[in-house]
């Protein structure tokens, strides 16, 4: 089995990823960072987001492993004391390969279209006044926005950027994409549905940029601005990305731990 390792950069994530090499090589593991089986972030949610954009090309092929350095991640399961039992595993064990959805960006500017994949959300705002965007959904005019932004999330993004904002938690099981507000001006001139929307898979929806306004997008982690955008087509991707389990992580779990207090559950 081959492996990579990204680490955040941190003095404590470079430690545990020299440690890992030198398990991995006792266990017969091969380090090879162009090619892996497994990818192994060490870190927190934000590293495994920069690996999952980092081996995106090979995204069939490749299977993910977090570890965390911090509080539990979404993303990230193993904490520090346990990596020689991650990598005995890695080595011995065949993992569960869990599938969770992607978003399929298509983004068009005056003189190209370029798809990217998200793993946790695209989000959409103007830069220097208020977003004005025309929505579609296959082709048909929906609505037309006017606030501070959009945020279209996947299932497993769900729980991030979506959740502050008010949009549901998915399981990341069903394949869909979830449109999120961000503050929408609603009044007897302007209106928007108001609530968040989810598109099944073979849906599209389409973000147009009427106003040609300079627009900055974000996309999981990293954001770039765009001056010349013309439309964004949104809809769930064709491909998924794997999660390599070497012990079960369920999802509600997860959220729970993150989200609720668990004194607030003895009443
Ligand atoms: P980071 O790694 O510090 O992440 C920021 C926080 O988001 C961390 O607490 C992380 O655990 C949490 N997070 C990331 N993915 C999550 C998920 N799927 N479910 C629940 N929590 C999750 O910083 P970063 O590298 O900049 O991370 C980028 C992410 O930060 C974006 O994808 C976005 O979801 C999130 N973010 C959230 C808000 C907000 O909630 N208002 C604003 C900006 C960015």
């Amino acid at each position: 089995m081959k492996y990579a390792v990204i680490d955040r950069g941190d003095p404590l994530s470079i430690e545990l990823k020299e440690k890992i090499i030198k398990m991995a090589k006792e266990q017969g593991l091969i380090l090879d960072q162009d090619h892996p089986d497994y990818v192994i972030s060490i870190g927190g949610d934000g590293t495994l987001l920069k690996a999952f954009h980092q081996y995106i090309n090979l995204i069939d092929d490749v299977a993910f492993v977090g570890i965390h350095t911090g509080h539990l991640g979404f993303y990230a399961d193993w904490q520090v004391h346990e990596i020689d039992k991650l990598v005995f595993a890695m080595a011995n064990n065949k993992p569960h390969i869990v599938k969770y959805p992607l978003a399929s960006l298509e983004v068009k500017t005056t003189y190209e279209t370029t798809q990217y994949f998200a793993l946790n959300e695209f989000t959409l705002k103007s830069v220097n006044s208020t977003l004005v965007a025309q929505i579609d959904i296959n082709d048909e005019p929906f609505e037309m926005f006017r606030g501070d932004g959009l945020v279209l999330s996947t299932p497993s993004g769900s729980t991030a950027y979506n959740k502050s904002v008010g949009g549901a938690v998915i399981h990341p099981s069903i394949d869909m994409i979830q449109l999120s507000e961000i503050a929408s001006i609603n009044n007897r001139i302007y209106r928007t549905l108001g609530s968040s929307i989810v598109l099944p898979k073979h849906h599209y929806l389409d973000i147009k940029n009427i106003q040609q306004q300079t627009i900055l997008i974000s996309i999981d982690h990293q954001a770039q601005m765009l001056t010349d955008l013309i439309s964004i087509r949104c809809s769930v991707a064709d491909c998924k990305v794997n999660f390599a389990r070497f012990r079960s992580f369920p999802f509600w779990d997860r959220v729970r731990d993150a989200f609720i207090d668990s004194n607030s559950l003895n009443t």
